[in-house]
């Protein structure tokens, strides 16, 4: 079966990846949900929620905080390194639902981001916006128009960018392969890239040690680690 499928990723005229927090789990980004996720520790719910951030914008920036100095530290691991290599051999698009960068830092040309930045910031009433780390002494930021600052993310409540939710239906319709990884597909409406995929006759594959709920769909299912399994296709384009 390997044989077959690197043979069916060799002769693709468009793989479209899609991510989520599973890939960047082997840099030390913990995920929200799947063993050792995020969900475990705290009620996500009460803090990646845009309701959550002006009913209390001071525990969320807090919480958001910690999370930006562990992912600005992170580096990419040999799961995305090996997506950005790929794109030597094959046309590659990413679309992931991470907000770490790490795809970009690996080397991916044409990612993506369907949720956001955690670096990037942007005031909540003016244009504001800027991709550096900042640090920050107090809880919520201000901007210098005098309003609240916030992480560039999309939180649960809020709808997509309209133009990278319209790019990503596009590329998904288009892809004739589709490797997802690392993504639980439980968020909404990134879970249904794979329908996109599906109704232009794209073979499916799951990278991921445990089950999902479109398991059943898929083509393939490759029940590893993303830094495991993905290198392991990749090596056999160099030969
Ligand atoms: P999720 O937490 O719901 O699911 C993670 C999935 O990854 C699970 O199915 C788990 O089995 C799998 N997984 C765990 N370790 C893996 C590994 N080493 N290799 C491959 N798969 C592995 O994540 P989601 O589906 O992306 O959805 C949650 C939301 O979380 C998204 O909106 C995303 O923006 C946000 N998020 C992002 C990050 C990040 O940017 N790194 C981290 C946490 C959450």
């Amino acid at each position: 079966m390997f044989e077959e499928i690197t043979d069916r990723i060799r002769k693709s005229n468009k793989i479209v990846f899609v991510t989520g927090a599973g890939i960047s789990q082997e840099s030390g980004i913990p995920t929200f949900r799947g063993k050792d996720g995020l969900w475990r520790k705290y009620n996500v719910m009460q803090l990646a929620t845009i309701d959550a951030f002006y009913e209390n914008p001071q525990l969320v920036w807090e919480w958001y905080n910690e999370r930006r100095e562990n992912i600005f530290t992170a580096k990419p691991n040999p799961g995305h390194k090996a997506i950005a290599e790929l794109e030597k051999y094959v046309n590659v698009t990413v679309l992931t639902q991470n907000i770490d960068g790490l795809h970009k830092m690996a080397g991916s040309s044409n990612v993506c981001e369907l949720h956001g930045s955690i670096i990037r910031i942007k005031c909540t009433v003016c244009d504001f916006n800027d991709e550096i780390m900042h640090e920050f002494e107090k809880f919520p930021p201000i901007c210098k128009c005098g309003n609240i600052l916030r992480p560039d993310v999309v939180w649960f409540g809020e709808p997509l960018p309209k133009d990278v939710w319209q790019k990503a239906i596009i590329h998904a319709s288009q892809c004739d392969m589709m490797i997802i990884v690392g993504t639980s597909l439980v968020v909404s409406p990134a879970n249904t890239l794979p329908i996109y995929a599906k109704q232009n006759n794209a073979f499916l594959i799951e990278v991921n040690p445990e089950k999902t709920i479109l398991t059943p769909d898929m083509d393939f299912s490759i029940r590893n680690t993303s830094a495991i399994s993905l290198p392991e296709f990749v090596s056999t384009f160099r030969k």
